[in-house]
């Protein structure tokens, strides 16, 4: 075959060069893992307000990956070459945003606009995680990303809202008048290991409470729904939105919806728990019902996700058992 000279690269180092803010995040540092599994170098910028260094331990060793810890939204200090930049930074739990309201709001319009200065200074892509917050509480279901949305911007949620809708803003003014390469993912509901045991989202409390035999705590009357997406099946759609020249903005998402109390039940059979479900109240501006139209993603993506609910608790379960150190925030 050959004539003695290096052997092609198939799926090897690429030397990109990839800054992920928020990187050391749930969602984030799953992100970096992958980007570094296939070759990528990973700066990871995160001032670990809800982010854990824990999160990028394994990576921290690895000579493609480096943590910078700052506040994204005071500027982002990354030397050197960036081939594109993925804007993660944000609170994403309702407890932890409505517990730093500012911050929240912050990040996403300063944060974005640095991140996005970044990215236009290196002509990199540039990718910003965008929410299915931005529907709001939705009169459209599903939704697809023609929908703009019903959302009360003056409501406590707001601050995560707003912020991500003014970011998407940001992100297409920049695109528009100064040409930067951008694609806007809009991330539904999304679980698994990393979540922390106390950062307030509905699988990390159930699964949490199933396990230590405590009531599962069901907001309102249960009824409301949401579809839940494995994080692995997260990370893979929005590496095939890095991977393309896709704007977007494009929903990933696991469109199978059930309600809150669906989900309670499918925790308290899976864990084989005896626990009970103990009713509060529902969160100001809780939204009724959420499930991505993920159409456009299978189309110019040729993405949908793979992973069931019951198989993705489990692995989130089996994360939690391993034990992980109690996070602050949410009323498990
Ligand atoms: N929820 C609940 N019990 C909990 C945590 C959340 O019933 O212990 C509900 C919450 O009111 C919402 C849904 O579960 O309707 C999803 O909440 P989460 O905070 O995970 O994310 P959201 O979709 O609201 O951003």
């Amino acid at each position: 075959m050959s004539d003695g000279g290096p052997a092609p690269v198939t799926g090897g180092p690429t030397g990109r060069r990839v800054v992920v803010t928020g990187g050391a995040g749930f969602l984030g540092s799953h992100l970096c893992e992958a980007l570094v599994a296939r070759g990528e170098r990973v700066v990871a910028v995160d001032d670990l307000s809800t982010g854990r260094r824990d999160n990028v331990g394994a990576l921290e060793d690895h000579p493609a990956f480096e943590l910078v810890v700052a506040d994204v939204a005071r500027g982002i200090p990354v030397a050197g070459p960036v081939d594109a930049v993925m804007h993660f930074a944000s609170p994403a739990s309702p407890p932890d945003y409505l517990a730093r309201p500012l911050q929240t709001l912050a990040v996403g319009s300063e944060g974005t606009r640095h991140a996005l200065a970044l990215a236009a200074s290196h002509g990199a892509r540039f990718v910003l995680a965008s929410t299915s917050e931005v529907y709001g509480d939705p009169e459209v279901h599903p939704q697809p990303e023609t929908y703009w949305g019903h959302v009360n911007p003056v409501g406590p949620r707001s601050v995560y809202d707003e912020a991500k809708r003014f970011a998407e803003a940001l992100t297409m003014a920049t695109h528009r008048a100064e040409g930067v390469d951008v694609g806007i993912v809009r991330i539904f509901n999304t679980y698994g290991p990393r979540l922390r045991p106390g950062d307030g989202r509905v699988v990390s409390n159930f699964l949490v409470q199933a396990m230590e035999g405590r009531p599962l705590t069901v907001y309102g009357d249960g009824s409301q729904t949401r579809s839940l997406c494995y994080v692995d099946d997260e990370v893979a759609g929005i590496l095939a939105l890095l991977d393309s020249a896709l704007t977007g903005p494009v929903n990933i998402g696991n469109p199978d919806e059930l309600s809150v109390l669906e989900l309670a039940r499918a925790v308290v059979a899976l864990t084989g728990s005896s626990s009970t479900i103990a009713y509060e109240p529902l969160p100001t501006d809780d939204p009724t019902r959420r499930r991505p139209d993920i159409t456009l993603a299978r189309g110019e993506l040729g993405w949908e996700p793979v992973v069931p609910l019951e198989e993705g608790l489990r692995r989130t379960a089996a994360f939690f058992t391993a034990g992980t150190p109690r996070g602050t925030g949410g009323r498990p």
